[in-house]
């Protein structure tokens, strides 16, 4: 008997659970490379390539090891370029009795393989099952990352003593907010040069998606497993140790500073979390690397990264339909030109273009800061996402945006909304410097945008927000400003939201 196994681009593991379950000897393994899933929505050229090619070199490594993999590529004569008929198409062609798959990392890809009648084996690559998740969130009424964090650091008994935190505490997040030294030396980050496989499919992308967002070369990313693993090493010894103290800081034209970037081979399943968790645990019981940039890096992924998947999967597919402040504006082309005059904008934009990367205060503190200051629809704000970054899927970008970035959630996941003016960029970053506008005006024709929208944004949310504890100072600063201070507050903000195209 033969038995389909469908295996997505982000489920590239040889330890994957289906993968295991699969008989080499008269089971089929289908991978498919297909157009819905490259055009809906229209993804970034660079990951569509990373894609492609890591899934063609996983492919191989199934063969060498044995599998029988039927791989249908792009230009493939027949190519539905649908994922389900593929499934059909296959099904037929080798007489499958039976289609089995890893849970998939995205509610509407779990629901069209139900449809199918495919059984669906629990995705085990997480360090905590959607079980654990949704028993831990049972009964709360704020479900703060916090304490699942510790839940599973104590599970797991990763950065434990005695069955205390190491160091005494559980979170060094107040010793992560450093400020860039001018005189810094930054590692460069890990890059590879294309292989054949490679330059193959950044040939196939050019042809079949050219009008795509985003700069297609140069394609310096890993795309094997083995690569992923020099990318990682290459962190833990180089930049790792400087992790925590700069974690929030950005810096114009240094994109990658001392973050990891390895989130794109962590989501499709060339890296694993617990191998990433325990290489920064391992540094730091060495003595490499101190607690508060070993405990920073192990809390976003052991801590965030479970937490939003275990968030996704409880709230679905309700979550995606949030929009509790009410937001509608479009989104404003410079989200896809970076033609703006507010350069740390520029600066992220054009930075997302080039490496369809930008570290998380970029995508937070910059480009998710204007987003919810300026009312921005969540979804059309939750599409740019997904479709700009190379480790974006649904099941992580969409609580980072709707929850953490747009409070689009209510506050579920955000005790309060990531709100700023233009200070707190100022402060981490160096983008002030180049900006026609300064940073130290609150209002007229010089003043930072971010200044005004901020208290704009307050003002306009008012029913919304004024009951949040932790917003009680800022509204109180707001009451307290003499009248024309809010009127020329209200008016430049309308005319330069009137104003975004
Ligand atoms: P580092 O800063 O070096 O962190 C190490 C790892 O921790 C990351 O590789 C990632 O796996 C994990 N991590 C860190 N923060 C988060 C987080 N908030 N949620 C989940 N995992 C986290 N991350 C994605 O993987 N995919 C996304 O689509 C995505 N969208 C985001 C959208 C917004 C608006 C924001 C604010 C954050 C988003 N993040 C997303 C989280 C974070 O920005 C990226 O994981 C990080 O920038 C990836 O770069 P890095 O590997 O250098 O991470
Ligand atoms: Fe951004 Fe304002 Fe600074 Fe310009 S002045 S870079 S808009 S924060």
């Amino acid at each position: 008997m033969t038995r389909l196994f469908p295996v997505r681009g982000d489920q590239l593991s040889l330890g994957l659970p289906s993968l295991l379950a699969c008989e080499k000897s008269s089971d089929v393994i289908l991978m498919m490379e297909v157009r819905e899933e490259a055009v809906t929505p229209r993804h970034h050229k660079k990951k569509i390539a990373f894609l492609l090619s890591a899934m063609r070199h996983f492919a191989d490594e199934l063969r060498g090891q044995g599998y029988r993999v039927d791989y249908i590529t792009l230009d493939a004569p027949g190519n539905t370029h649908s994922f389900t008929s593929e499934i059909s198409r296959a099904r037929q062609r080798h007489q499958a009795e039976a289609v089995i798959c890893t849970w998939p990392n995205e509610w509407r890809v779990a629901e069209a393989l139900r449809e199918l009648g495919s059984e669906l084996l629990e995705d085990t690559r997480f360090l905590s099952s959607r079980a654990e998740f949704a028993a831990w969130a049972a009964g709360r009424k704020q479900l703060r990352m916090e304490y699942f964090y510790r839940q599973l650091r104590t599970r797991h008994g990763i950065l434990m003593q005695d069955g205390e935190p190491e160091g005494g505490q559980w979170n060094y997040d107040v010793e992560n907010r450093n400020t860039l030294p001018h005189a810094i030396t930054i590692p460069p980050p890990y890059e590879e040069a294309p292989d054949t496989v490679t330059e193959e499919v950044l040939a196939l992308v050019e042809r079949h998606f050219p009008d795509h967002f985003g700069d297609l070369r140069p394609f310096p990313y890993a795309v094997t497993r083995a690569g992923a693993q020099a990318a990682l090493a290459r962190f833990i010894t180089q930049r790792l140790a400087r992790f925590g103290d700069y974690q929030d800081a950005m810096r114009q034209g240094e994109p990658w500073l001392f973050h990891a970037h390895i989130s794109l081979y962590l989501n499709c399943g060339l890296l694993m979390p617990g191998e990433c968790v325990a290489a920064a645990e391992r540094a730091y019981r060495a003595g490499a690397v101190p607690l508060n940039s070993a405990e920073g890096f192990i809390r976003q992924i052991l801590g965030w990264r479970e937490y939003v998947r275990g968030l996704y999967w409880l709230k679905m597919p309700g979550y995606a339909a949030q929009n509790a402040l009410n937001a509608r504006r479009p989104l404003p082309n410079f989200y896809w030109t970076a033609e703006t005059s507010m350069n740390c904008l520029r600066q992220c934009v054009s930075e997302t273009r080039a490496n369809a990367y930008a570290h998380h205060i970029q995508r937070l503190m910059v480009l998710g800061n204007f987003a919810l200051l300026a009312g921005l629809d969540p979804v059309a704000v939750n599409e740019w996402y997904l479709l700009v970054y190379a480790d974006a899927y649904e099941w992580v970008e969409l609580p980072n945006v709707s929850g953490m970035v747009l409070f689009a959630d209510g506050g579920l996941l955000a005790s309060k909304p990531y709100a700023a003016g233009g200070a707190y960029i100022n402060r981490m970053s160096n983008y002030c410097v180049d900006c026609r506008f300064n940073v130290t005006k609150k209002t007229g024709p010089q003043a930072c945008p971010f200044n005004y929208l901020y208290w704009d944004f307050l003002d306009r949310n008012r029913a919304s927000l004024t009951q949040n504890a932790r917003l009680t100072l800022a509204y109180s600063t707001l009451d307290k400003m003499p009248a024309p201070v809010l009127t020329a507050i209200r008016d430049n903000a309308t005319v330069f939201l009137a104003g975004l195209t």
